[in-house]
C-alpha cells in the first residue's frame, strides 16, 4: 500500500501542528506507525490523499451514524449554509434541535446547545456547583469526560483518593475537587460520599463506558449511582456524549431507564458538525444566564449549519438505522470473535446495545484497570493488519469500533475477509 502522500502530509503537519495532529489519539501513538490522512468519504469509507480506500470503523469517534455525506444531510447543510453561516442572534434550527433531543429522552425538559462535548460536560458541572453549592466532583477511572480541568484526573484509585492531576497544567487545585473512584465499585462510592458526601455537588459517569472500550455498569450500579447522590443531594450526570443517539433512540437511557439529574450529548446530535448539548429539567437548567446566575455562553453555540447538520442527522435515525446497526456489529463482532479463537487470540467482546469493543484479554471488564491488563502490542499488530486491508479501526485498544448505517454488506464482507489474516498478525 502506498502511503507517501500521508507520511510527507505528517512531515508537513509536524512542523506547525504538535504531534501533527489536532486531536492526539489521531497520531498513531498507541499502535506504532504513522496515520493516514484522509481526502474524502462516503458512506461506509474513507480514502486517503494517496488513493486508498478503507471500510470505516471510526466514523468521527461516533457521529457519522448514517455514514459519510449521506445525502439528506448533506442537502441539509448544504440548505442551511446557502443562507448564512452564523448569526449570533437566535435561529429555528436550534429550537428544532433542542426539540427533537427533549422529544427523544423523556425525563429532559430544556437543554442548552453547545459546541463540543468537553464544553458540555464542563458547563454541566459548572450548573451542578451553582446549583448545590458544593465543590467536589466523583468520576470514575477509565471515563473520559472531555479535556476540562477537573474531569481529567483518572488516576489514584481507591476509596476517596484525592487525584493527582493526570495532565500537566491541570492545577492541584482543580484536581483536588476530584474525587477518582473504580467503575462499578458501590462500596468505594459509598464509602466516599460517607466520608465527603456534603461537599459533593456530582457524580458524573458516562451512561455506559466506552472510553475505556465497552465496559457497561453492572446491574444496580447506575441505581446506585442514582440512589446515593440523591441521598446526600449530589446531583447525578450521565455523560451520553458518545452513547446519547447511537445505543437507542433516547441512547443508554432508553436502555436502562435510570433517570440522572443532567444529561450531556455529543457526537450524532451534531451529525459531523460541531453541536453539543447539557439538559436536565428546568427546575435545575433555570440557574442558567439570562435567567439564573451560573453563566455559560458561546459565539458559535447553536451554529445553524451545525444545528441543521445535527437535526438532519437525528431525524434520519430511524428504527430501521437502529436495527441496521444492530445487524451490522453482530456481524462483525461475530467475525472477530470466529477468527481470534482460531488464531488462538485472548479476547473478550462486550456490549452497551450495538455499541461494542473488543479487549485483547479473555476475562471479563469491569472497570479501568482491567482494561488495562489487556495485550496491546496484539492490538497494534491486529490494526496494522487490517489497515493494510483496507479497514481502518481506531487507532487505539480502548475504543469502540464504531459502525453506521451504511456499512452494506459489501463492507461488512470485506471486514470478515481481513479478520483471519488480521488475527494471525495478532498470535505472532
Ligand atoms: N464525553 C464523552 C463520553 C466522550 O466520549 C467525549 C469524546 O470522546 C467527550 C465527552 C468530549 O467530547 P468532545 O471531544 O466533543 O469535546
Amino acid at each position: 500500500m502506498i502511503t507517501s502522500g500521508s507520511d510527507d502530509l505528517m512531515q508537513r503537519a509536524r512542523r506547525v501542528i504538535p504531534g501533527g495532529v489536532n486531536s492526539p489519539v489521531r497520531a498513531f501513538r498507541g499502535v506504532g506507525g504513522s496515520p493516514r490522512f484522509i481526502a474524502s468519504a462516503s458512506g461506509p469509507y474513507l480514502r486517503d490523499v494517496d488513493g486508498n480506500e478503507y471500510v470505516d470503523l471510526i466514523c468521527s469517534w461516533g457521529p457519522m451514524i448514517l455514514g459519510h455525506a449521506h445525502p439528506q444531510v448533506e442537502a441539509a447543510v448544504r440548505d442551511a449554509a446557502a443562507k448564512g453561516f452564523s448569526f449570533g442572534t437566535p435561529s429555528e434550527n436550534e429550537v428544532a434541535l433542542a426539540e427533537e433531543i427533549v422529544a427523544r429522552v423523556e425525563p429532559l425538559e430544556q437543554v442548552r446547545l453547545v459546541s463540543s462535548g468537553t464544553e458540555a460536560t464542563m458547563s454541566a458541572l459548572r450548573l451542578a456547583r451553582g446549583y448545590t453549592g458544593r465543590s467536589a466532583v466523583v468520576k470514575f477511572a477509565g471515563c473520559y469526560h472531555g479535556h476540562v480541568d477537573a474531569l481529567l484526573a483518572a488516576a489514584g484509585s481507591g476509596v476517596a483518593t484525592f487525584a493527582l492531576p493526570d495532565s500537566a497544567g491541570v492545577p492541584d487545585s482543580a484536581a483536588h475537587e476530584t474525587i477518582v473512584l473504580p467503575y462499578n465499585d458501590i462500596d468505594a462510592l459509598r464509602a466516599a460520599f460517607e466520608q465527603h458526601g456534603d461537599r459533593i455537588a456530582a457524580v458524573i459517569t458516562e451512561a455506559s463506558p466506552g472510553n475505556m472500550g465497552v465496559v457497561p455498569p453492572l446491574p444496580g450500579f447506575t441505581q446506585a449511582l442514582r440512589d446515593i447522590t440523591t441521598e446526600y443531594g449530589a446531583l447525578l450526570i450521565s455523560d451520553e456524549v458518545m452513547t446519547g443517539f447511537r445505543c437507542s433512540k433516547a441512547g443508554w437511557f432508553g436502555l436502562e431507564g435510570v433517570v440522572p439529574d443532567l444529561f450531556t450529548f455529543g457526537k450524532v446530535m451534531g451529525g459531523g458538525f460541531p453541536a453539543a448539548a447539557f439538559g436536565g429539567p428546568a427546575q435545575i437548567m433555570e440557574r442558567l444566564a439570562p435567567d439564573g446566575p451560573v453563566y455559560q455562553a458561546g459565539t458559535l453555540s447553536g451554529n445553524p449549519v451545525a444545528t441543521a447538520a445535527g437535526l438532519a442527522t437525528l431525524r434520519g435515525c430511524t428504527d430501521e438505522v437502529y436495527a441496521r446497526l444492530e445487524v451490522v456489529s453482530h456481524a462483525i463482532a461475530d467475525g472477530a470473535a470466529n477468527a481470534l479463537s482460531a488464531a488462538g487470540v485472548p479476547h473478550t467482546i462486550q456490549w452497551a446495545g450495538s455499541m461494542f469493543s473488543v479487549f485483547f484479554r479473555d476475562e471479563e471488564v469491569r472497570n479501568y484497570d482491567d482494561a488495562r491488563a489487556q495485550d496491546t502490542e496484539a492490538f497494534g499488530r491486529f490494526f496494522h493488519s487490517m489497515l493494510e486491508q483496507g479497514v481502518h479501526l481506531p487507532p487505539s485498544a480502548f475504543e469502540v469500533w464504531f459502525v453506521g448505517a451504511a456499512h452494506d454488506d459489501a463492507a461488512v464482507q470485506k471486514i470478515l475477509d481481513a479478520l483471519p489474516d488480521a488475527a494471525r498478525a495478532a498470535a505472532q
